[in-house]
């Protein structure tokens, strides 16, 4: 496809990942087959140990999604009804569900409208009695400014889990993201930087008694077959999703490089349009899950560059507190004024590792060509 100029061009190109790995995927599923041991076994093990070690934490286990490592990570701690959880105000839905499905009640925090993420001025003001744990969600694979959230979470006695769904391999002030927090809560949905091929998700701590009770949660409270400690759940990340996500880390720091060149290359070009570009901070490294800009003129552009074939997703469209589903928060659209504000403006290139150089030049052309009308 890349060799037709006039092909169109995805968001993103799934099948092309699963195509430069093929032999080696092939394997590692005949390995899960021949093992006739599909869960919990030597592949989740062993994967476990390798995320901990790319992750710089002392502890990685593997569960069944992103929006479950982050519900058993309140379960640990054990936050439920009548307790407050800050969260961003923009950010993916499973943020506030994770919290919503603990029993607890979100508690929206304004972004920084520079990196998207969570302000961590804007922290203490949403601090009551009841809040229990602060949730920073590292947004299209921009770190937060983890420091100054810690800071706050330790003055109040709070816990911080991070959601780091799209933030794998990104740094901040010289540590990968995955243990500057209490917990941190991973997904390896199929689109992730890390994606498997189907439903998967981790979480990583430094604390190794955390550590033991998220293996407790996951299944069925059990540490001993049919001996139940807690009301635990049905948890697990497969044998063979463990099995090929081996096979893709080891090329997940290529894969976060050709995303990042083809943000430089969109930076450079897209400069002298009017158009708010991401930004990268000094003390953070972008893994650029997402390429996202904002224009206010974001409708005729999206179907401008659809017209050409050039295919662009908005994250997100409607902000948490906007859903229908958190209708009882009672939350108007302008209590979240600068979410509100970003929803209505961003827009995501395409940007993902198989981008090749020649469309991602004429993705530049045909914005180049939308503002010279
Ligand atoms: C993808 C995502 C999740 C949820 O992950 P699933 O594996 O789909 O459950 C949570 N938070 C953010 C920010 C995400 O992007």
């Amino acid at each position: 496809m890349a060799n037709n100029p006039m092909a169109n061009i995805p968001f993103l190109d799934l099948g092309a990942q699963v195509k430069e790995l093929r032999a080696e995927i092939d394997e590692s599923i005949a390995r899960v087959l021949s093992s006739g041991w599909y869960l919990l076994g030597p592949e989740l093990e062993a994967f476990e140990s390798e995320w901990a070690v790319y992750t710089q934490s002392k502890h990685a286990i593997g569960v069944a999604n992103g929006l479950e490592a982050l519900h058993l990570c309140l379960r640990a701690f054990g936050i439920g009804v009548g307790d407050e959880v800050i969260v961003p105000s923009n950010t993916y839905i499973a943020t506030w569900l994770a919290v919503s499905h603990a029993g607890a009640t979100p508690v929206p925090v304004e972004p920084d409208e520079a990196t998207y993420n969570l302000d961590p001025s804007r922290i203490e003001a949403a601090i009551t009695p009841r809040t229990k744990a602060i949730m920073p969600v590292h947004l299209y694979g921009h770190p937060v400014d983890m420091d100054p959230v810690l800071e706050i979470a330790r003055k109040y006695g709070l816990r911080v889990i991070e959601d780091a769904a799209q933030a794998h391999g990104a740094i901040y002030k010289d540590r990968k993201i995955g243990s500057h927090g209490d917990a941190v809560a991973w997904s390896f949905y199929p689109t992730k930087n890390l994606g498997a091929l189907g439903d998967a998700g981790a979480i990583t701590t430094n604390d190794e008694k955390l550590a033991q009770q998220f293996r407790v949660l996951r299944n069925y409270g059990s540490k001993v077959r049919y001996v139940c400690d807690v009301k635990g759940y049905n948890s697990r990340l497969e044998e063979i999703h463990a099995a090929v996500l081996r096979v893709k880390l080891r090329h997940l720091d290529d894969w976060n490089g050709r995303r990042y060149a083809i943000a430089k290359r969109y930076l450079e070009a897209l400069s002298s349009m009017p158009l708010t570009l991401p930004v990268e901070r000094a003390w953070g490294h972008h893994v650029y899950h997402l390429f996202v800009i904002r224009s206010p003129q974001r409708a005729e552009l999206q179907k401008f560059l659809a017209d050409q074939g050039v295919g662009t997703i908005i994250h997100y469209p409607i902000p948490p507190h906007e859903q229908t589903a958190y209708s009882e928060l009672q939350l108007s659209p302008s209590s979240q004024p600068i979410a509100h504000r970003i929803h209505q403006e961003v827009l995501t290139l395409p940007a993902g590792p198989h981008l090749s150089t020649e469309q991602c030049q004429r993705v530049i052309e045909t914005i180049g060509a939308f503002y010279s009308r």
